[in-house]
């Protein structure tokens, strides 16, 4: 594998880009790599700037179920593009996505459109604290929120695979009042509610972590949090901005039947364009600005493009319901991968639901944090490159979750566990 170009393309970017990139996981660094500089991608493949091709199980870290450059996304964005592509004004379009998003989710009765998951994140943390007029709050260990000040604790992949958990840059009166607890770990929540009784505004959290590798919950825990959210007056933020749309059509809340206060949205509902979306109870979302009296704005929020790269995804999705074929891919490939590691005598740990897999080089299952630090990512880091080189585009760090489109074929999957099989033996 020739990549050249791409090595030229990243010496002259680290010049004007901190580290060459514009979002750390891209740089390759916790695999020891050079980035590859793609320049065009086509249903399930991508293409980098030295021509080579790749299966691509990232989809630009979740947006992409319908595979790259899906026709009648674009056929939607040539038609916008002519009509102008920003008013600062309100468009038909964003009624249209609201709509559909509070149909496929019902605990959504009201909807806010921003520009990404970090802004929705951010947002829906002071929509909870406004709205109960409490200031803590409790996030998990290795869940991820978005790169948002008082949520970069212990926030999973990219923040953990370079080594600085906590960021400089962050005071810490700004993290006093977040509250760390364990993932799957019902326990350790109540204890936090019961040291801190009527403080705590909201519980976040992403209902499958998808940021530490994919870890879904255990039976009883995301009801045990509804439950103590309901005695004590808390709000139960989900996080489905990797989830939603992806798992299912009406996300992780409609699997486990949870219903949360608010959730957050983003990429799938952006179809690859940047958008963001935080949702939830209507007597919640009315406090929102200018129904209410917190504040939130965007310049661009509600973009037309944006939103038509949304709508056409949401309404293919929800015409064709790819969910069971997607779950059908995931599952198959989860199953083999785990058949060859057995039959290899590698410890493997493997997880699926809907178009979302994950797995752990480790003798344990993995139901948290801690337990997913402990796997072996220095065979993850050279398994990675094994399967870069035959033309596999995974993520680049054993702490993320991978995703496959509709475009995924059976030659594809078939392609991608006879170099799982060699990159086992390459060992
Ligand atoms: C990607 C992600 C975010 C952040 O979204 P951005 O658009 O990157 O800001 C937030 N939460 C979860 C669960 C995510 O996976």
């Amino acid at each position: 594998m020739q990549i050249t170009q791409s090595k030229q393309l990243f010496s002259r970017a680290q010049q004007r880009i901190p580290g060459g990139v514009n979002s750390p996981v891209r740089a390759f660094k916790s695999v020891n790599m050079t980035p590859l500089f793609i320049t065009r991608g086509l249903g399930s493949k991508i293409y980098d700037a030295d021509g080579n091709e790749y299966i691509d199980y990232v989809g630009s870290w979740g947006p992409m179920i319908l595979g790259h450059a899906h026709e009648e996304v674009v056929r939607k964005l040539e038609e916008i593009l002519r009509n102008g592509t920003s008013f600062g004004a309100p468009t038909e379009g964003e009624i249209l996505l609201a709509e559909m998003v509070c149909e496929a989710v019902p605990s959504v009765e009201m909807l806010r459109l921003v520009n990404s998951g970090t802004e929705a994140s951010m947002s829906a943390l002071r929509v909870a604290r406004g709205y109960t007029g409490r200031d803590k709050i409790i996030k998990f260990e290795g869940c991820y929120h978005g790169c948002v000040d008082p949520l970069l604790v212990q926030a999973g992949s990219g923040a953990m695979t370079l080594g600085i958990p906590d960021s400089p840059g962050i005071p810490a009166a700004f993290v006093e009042l977040t509250l760390q607890a364990k993932f799957n770990d019902l326990d350790s929540v109540i204890k936090l509610a019961e040291e801190n009784f009527h403080e705590i505004a909201a519980i976040i959290l992403e209902p499958v972590a998808g940021n530490m590798g994919m870890i879904p919950p255990v039976h009883g825990f995301l009801r045990g949090l509804r439950d103590l959210c309901d005695r004590e007056g808390i709000l139960l933020i989900f996080d489905e901005v990797m989830s939603g749309f992806r798992v299912d059509y009406g996300g992780a809340q409609n699997i486990f039947g949870i219903v949360p206060d608010i959730s957050i949205f983003g990429k799938i509902i952006g179809g690859g364009l940047p958008v963001g979306a935080y949702g939830g109870r209507q007597d919640i979302m009315l406090q929102v600005a200018p129904a209410g009296s917190i504040y939130q704005a965007g310049t661009l929020s509600g973009n037309p493009l944006a939103v038509g790269a949304g709508l056409t995804t949401l309404d293919i999705l929800k015409e064709q319901n790819p969910y069971p074929d997607l779950g059908q891919k995931t599952a198959w490939l989860s199953g083999e991968f785990k058949s060859a590691a057995e039959s290899a005598g590698v410890p493997f740990q493997t997880q699926a639901m809907g178009g979302m897999f994950g797995f752990f080089f480790s003798e344990n299952p993995v139901h948290n944090f801690q337990q997913a630090l402990k796997t072996d990512t220095e065979q993850f880091n050279r398994f990675f490159r094994s399967m870069l080189k035959q033309g596999i585009y995974l993520a680049p760090s054993a702490f993320e979750s991978l995703f496959v489109s509709t475009t995924h074929s059976e030659e594809d999957l078939e392609r991608t566990v006879t170099a799982f099989r060699k990159a086992l033996r390459d060992e």
